[in-house]
């Protein structure tokens, strides 16, 4: 007989943080350099030097726990984490072992099928980053980077809350778009701005200790990190049918066959010997700092989707595609703050909008018009004045072309006002309902869903220029309905 497993999930973040200076020193951090050409003494650990704090990774840090939540240490100290390893020059990586500069928050997350849940965090803590190895650029030696060595990053930690591949990739999606509305690392995980670690084990349904846990390393997009999930839970509930024991180990994912591999075992855990850096002063955050940097932050997404949803009455569809990102919120509200039909508002930066902005490969910053504009857009519609085919497809890319010029000039020009001239409808509905004699007969025999076709004809004869609702109306009296 089979067991039914559960799987038991924690994650470990890592997010490179988008200071100017690496986390203890003024050397740059910016991306794509030369190699080896941001490095002095102090990235490369040279005797004699010594580290100093970088402010702004702790405000970054500071930033992320309060977004989350999460209780703020006020007293942190740093630690030595000792390993050897080629791209670690200094022979040991600056992290926060005791004092984390955050404990405790939590992530609220959206299910597919609507539902929510809380993944609640162990810690943040600051650290490093070591430098990068490669293996590929040269056919007999692995070259090293030291550029990266020393850029400030976060930790983040999750308990072992998540159960399934798709509440990791939920998870990690969140923390993306947080850490990109916070301005604090552009969420990049192709570039390893963003990296995820997954620890995964699984258990009988209705267990409650846990199971041997492996971690897996190297999914560079969220869906591998989803993809990695599943297959190793597969692969457990396989070993465990089996009647086999999971190993305890660190597994690395290969994307091209969505498949696990073994990279080192538990027996080789390392003993990192922790011990306090002696050459950092404490970092000591007062209430006033905290404020201070509480007092910057942006409004975050799942304040704006919760207003979006609740006030403006619009769907978590439409709320979650307008925080996905901060801009494209920015832009919804300008809208907003011109017009009140919402929907009418989200629709038009969800669909319209978006589509331009994709078709021409520009954010929505680069957008010409202004929200203003769009507003204007919506009540030129709203009166009746334009249909809303006639807006989508010829009046909005005139705006686009024509800044500048209110829309209801454009819609003059282009000869795109409609009439609700009665006489006029009810003349062409007359043509067209003559031109389709059979499809009357069918029509009025019961396949009403024809209405659709002789309000189409009857635009198409009108220009677009017929009010559909009009058309609708003298159709159906037409048909004797
Ligand atoms: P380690 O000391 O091996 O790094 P930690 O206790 O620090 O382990 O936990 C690291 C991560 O692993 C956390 O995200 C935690 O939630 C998760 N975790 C711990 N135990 C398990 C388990 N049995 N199964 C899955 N995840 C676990
Ligand atoms: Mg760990």
């Amino acid at each position: 007989m089979s067991v039914a497993y559960e799987a038991v999930i924690g994650l470990e973040i890592h997010v490179q943080l988008i200071t100017q200076s690496k986390a203890f020193c003024a050397d740059s951090t910016a991306y794509g350099a030369l190699p080896n050409t941001q490095v002095s003494p102090i990235s490369l650990g040279h005797p004699g030097t010594l580290p100093r704090h970088n402010r702004s990774a702790v405000d970054y840090a500071l930033k992320m726990g309060l977004a989350l939540g999460c209780n703020i240490t006020k007293e942190n100290h740093y630690s030595r984490k000792n390993y050897f390893y080629a791209d670690l020059p200094k022979g040991y990586q600056i992290t926060q072992f005791n004092t984390p500069i955050c404990e405790g928050g939590g992530v609220n997350i959206r299910l597919k099928d609507g539902s929510r849940k809380t993944v609640q965090l162990i810690r943040i803590h600051m650290e490093e980053d070591t430098g990068k190895s490669m293996h590929d650029q040269d056919p007999r030696d692995s070259l090293i980077d030291y550029n990266r060595a020393g850029t400030p990053l976060i930790e983040v930690v999750t308990a072992p809350d998540i159960r399934t591949g798709e509440e990791a990739y939920a998870f990690v999606t969140e923390i993306r778009r947080l850490v990109r509305y916070l301005d604090i690392c552009d969420g990049n995980m192709e570039e390893g701005s963003l990296r995820c670690d997954a620890n995964v084990s699984i258990r009988p349904i209705g267990t409650s200790t846990f199971g041997t846990k492996v971690e897996v390393k190297n999914m560079n997009s969220i869906s591998n990190v989803r993809r990695a999930i599943d297959h190793e839970i597969e692969r457990q509930r396989g070993i465990l049918d089996a009647g086999g024991a999971v190993a305890g180990e660190t597994r690395g994912f290969n994307a091209l066959n969505g498949t696990t591999f073994s990279m080192r075992s538990k027996e080789m855990v390392n003993d990192y010997r922790y011990f306090p850096e002696p050459d950092l002063p404490p970092l000591i955050l007062s209430d006033q700092y905290i404020a201070a940097v509480h007092k910057l932050m942006p409004e975050l997404p799942e304040t704006l989707f919760n207003r979006f949803t609740a006030e403006l009455g619009l769907s978590e569809y439409d709320a979650g595609v307008l925080t996905d990102d901060k801009a494209t919120a920015a832009y919804f509200l300008e809208v907003v703050k011109h017009t009140a039909n919402y929907k009418s508002a989200a629709n038009w930066v969800t669909v319209h909008i978006r589509g331009y902005l994709n078709e021409h490969a520009v954010g929505i910053d680069d957008f010409p018009l202004s929200g203003k504009r769009i507003a204007d857009l919506i009540a030129l519609i709203d009166s009746g004045q334009v249909s809303n085919s006639a807006a989508a497809q010829k009046l909005f890319p005139a705006m686009i072309s024509h800044d500048g010029k209110s829309p209801l000039e454009l819609a003059e020009s282009l000869n795109l006002l409609q009439t609700g001239d009665a006489d006029l409808i009810e003349s062409i509905a007359d043509e067209v309902l003559a031109s389709l004699p059979q499809k009357v007969e069918e029509y009025r025999q019961g396949k009403t869903g024809l209405l659709g076709l002789f309000v189409g004809e009857t635009m198409k004869r009108s220009k677009g220029k017929a009010d559909p609702r009009k058309v609708n109306e003298v159709l159906l009296k037409k048909l004797g309905a």
